[in-house]
């Protein structure tokens, strides 16, 4: 099977809002430094951005995050510090060039072990709006995320999702749980969808682990009827670059 790519910029022509710099300004202060991101199809305005800020004094530091393609561009799963290949501790705070909570999301939840979680000043140029969002934002996932933790240590009974999604398949790092903890019983499903509904089906199942799609384990664990914590919380460090 032939998989035909198509470009999709996002071809409309671009007005930065008037408040956008003051909004900067009232929310890092002056001669700051930046680090910005964008999805995909804003790759060709992330330049046009950088140059506003640098004339405004700004210092620019642009990456390519573990997950991307392109410099600056960065996906929902760049939401772990390692994936962002930044040392955050340089950087004042960040400029995301697009719209929606998805990708700027990423951003703050990728700092959820930092010191301090820097604010995320949202350029949304398709409704062209500014906002700012900062760790309230995350912070109902983040105290979730602690009880899913515990849970997953005093559960005796695992259900582990193992994605058959190419990009999201990680079943070496999924074996790996049944030898570091052996005092529990590890059941391991596959699947290309990681359903509520049918976790209901297996009751006996005390907590889960996601091994999927990172998000499923982070905002999206408000919405999970059983406790469900990410493969990488549990093997933060082993799990890297796998
Ligand atoms: S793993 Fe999740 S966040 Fe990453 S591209 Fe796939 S669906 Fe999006």
């Amino acid at each position: 099977m032939k998989i035909k790519l198509l470009n999709a910029n996002f071809g409309i022509d671009f007005i930065i809002p008037q408040d956008f710099t003051k909004k900067l300004k009232e929310t890092l202060g002056e001669k700051k430094t930046i680090a910005i991101y964008c999805a995909i199809q804003f790759i060709p305005k992330l330049e046009i951005v950088k140059s506003l800020l640098e004339k405004e004094g700004y210092n620019i530091i642009i990456t390519k995050p573990h997950r991307a393609e392109f410099k600056g561009q960065i996906l929902g799963c760049d939401s772990y510090v390692d994936n962002l290949n930044l040392d955050i501790s340089k950087v004042d705070g960040f400029v995301y060039i697009g719209d929606g909570y998805f990708h700027p999301n990423a951003i703050l939840l990728a700092q959820e072990n930092q010191d301090k979680i820097k604010p995320v000043i949202i350029l949304n140029i398709v409704q062209e709006l500014i906002e700012v969002i900062d760790k309230t934002h995350i912070e109902k996932y983040l105290k979730k995320k602690k009880g899913n933790l515990l849970k997953f240590y005093t559960s005796n009974i695992i259900g582990v999702f193992v994605s058959s999604k190419w990009g999201q398949e990680y079943k070496e790092s999924a074996l790996k749980l049944k030898d570091q903890y052996k005092d529990k019983e590890f059941y391991y499903f596959v699947s290309d969808n990681f359903l509520d509904s049918e976790m209901e089906n297996f009751p006996f199942v005390e907590c889960w682990v996601n091994t999927a799609c990172p998000r499923i384990g982070q905002d999206d664990i408000l919405r999970h009827s059983k406790p469900v914590i990410n493969i990488k919380d549990i093997f933060l460090l082993e799990f890297k670059n796998e």
